[in-house]
């Protein structure tokens, strides 16, 4: 299912939803281990997941693999990200074929990061420069098949604060064939809901998913919070810094504050949450508890995975 068809139907019966991201592990086990916990974490209902791309080789490959082993053999709805960093025309087609193949509808297409060696982003030889042209390529070659997001940022990116160019640069996306849009990590709901209200305003009116990164300690809360430019509003900083030697108390104290800031932003009319889960499932959870979305009596699981319900096991 496309994942606008998904976002037109929240909005439609007034069920808010929720998605989850998860990224290849480096190691054999860590993907087996991620595979149990995202069947295990597919019963607290969400409506789909999706894969980051690993630039480079290896990691490359390991996406595509995840892709099919999740929407194939998991029968999780699954998203599948694609960047152009190091990827000439044959390499993006071989990783579309491959998603074609496995019944994934919906990607999101990205330029990628810079490899770590290099300073600045390069286009590769007989490659893509821009998502939009990526976006381009996807619509040309497959028409309708895939649903196609991208990203999108409430705080500027690594190699552009400019907030009117990349305003620009996201209706491009669109104009191209994008369907919908996926934020980067914020905590600024403020700061997040007046950034909409602009893309509403140049014209932009295909679904925003924003981008909820649930906090797990308060070391990894700063060090994902730099390493995004993102800004942390002072009360979270008052709130959680006289605690940030006790774990359990941060997770507390956090749950709360994300949870908060999702009740804003469903608020504000956008029915979806897409949450960094970072593979792990207790911060996430814990959210998830808070906005009383966990699957109970009263808000019961209404998708049992495909293959078990084969069985009679759903
Ligand atoms: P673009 O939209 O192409 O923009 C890149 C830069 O080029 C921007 O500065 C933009 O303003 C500029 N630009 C765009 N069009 C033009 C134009 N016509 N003329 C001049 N300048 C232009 N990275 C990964 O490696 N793997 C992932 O799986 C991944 N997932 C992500 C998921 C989300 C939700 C987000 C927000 C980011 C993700 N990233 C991922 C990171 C992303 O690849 C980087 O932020 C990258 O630097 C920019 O990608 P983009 O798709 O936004 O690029």
């Amino acid at each position: 299912m496309h994942i606008r068809e998904m976002m037109a139907e929240a909005e439609k019966t007034g069920n808010p939803s929720f998605s989850f991201e998860y990224f290849p592990p480096k190691t054999a086990q860590g993907v087996q281990n991620l595979y149990d916990r995202m069947e295990r974490m597919h019963h607290f209902g969400p409506k789909f997941i999706d894969i980051t791309w690993g630039a480079g080789g290896r990691i490359a490959e390991l996406t595509c693999e995840m892709v099919v082993q999740a929407q194939t053999y998991l029968g999780l709805e699954t998203c599948m990200h694609l960047t152009c960093t190091d990827m000439g025309e044959e390499k993006v087609d071989d990783a579309l074929r491959k998603a074609y193949k496995a019944g994934c509808t919906n990607i999101l297409a990205l330029r990628g990061d810079p490899p770590r060696e290099h300073e600045k982003w390069e286009a590769t030889e007989g490659g893509f420069r821009y998502a939009r042209d990526l976006v381009s390529h996807i619509r040309t070659k497959y028409h309708d098949h895939f649903d196609i997001g991208v990203a999108g940022y409430p705080e500027g990116c690594d190699d552009n604060k400019d907030e009117e160019l990349l305003l620009e640069h996201l209706k491009e996306k669109v104009d191209m064939g994008a369907t919908f849009i996926v934020t980067q990590m914020f905590y600024d709901v403020e700061n997040f809901l007046r950034w909409v209200d602009k893309v509403r305003a140049k014209g932009i009116h295909i679904p925003i998913l924003p981008g909820i990164m649930p906090i797990a300690t308060y070391a990894s809360f700063i060090r994902r919070a730099n390493h995004m430019n993102c800004k942390i509003p002072d009360d979270w900083l008052a709130a959680l810094e006289p605690v940030k030697n006790d774990d359990v108390a941060v997770r507390e104290i956090g749950k709360t504050l994300v949870a908060d800031m999702c009740r804003k932003i469903l608020a504000h009319g956008i029915p979806h949450l897409h949450f960094y889960t970072m593979n792990l499932a207790q911060a996430t959870r814990m959210v998830l508890e808070e906005l009383d979305w966990m699957p109970s009596a009263h808000r019961p699981l209404k998708q049992p995975l495909p293959w078990k319900q084969s069985l009679g096991l759903g």
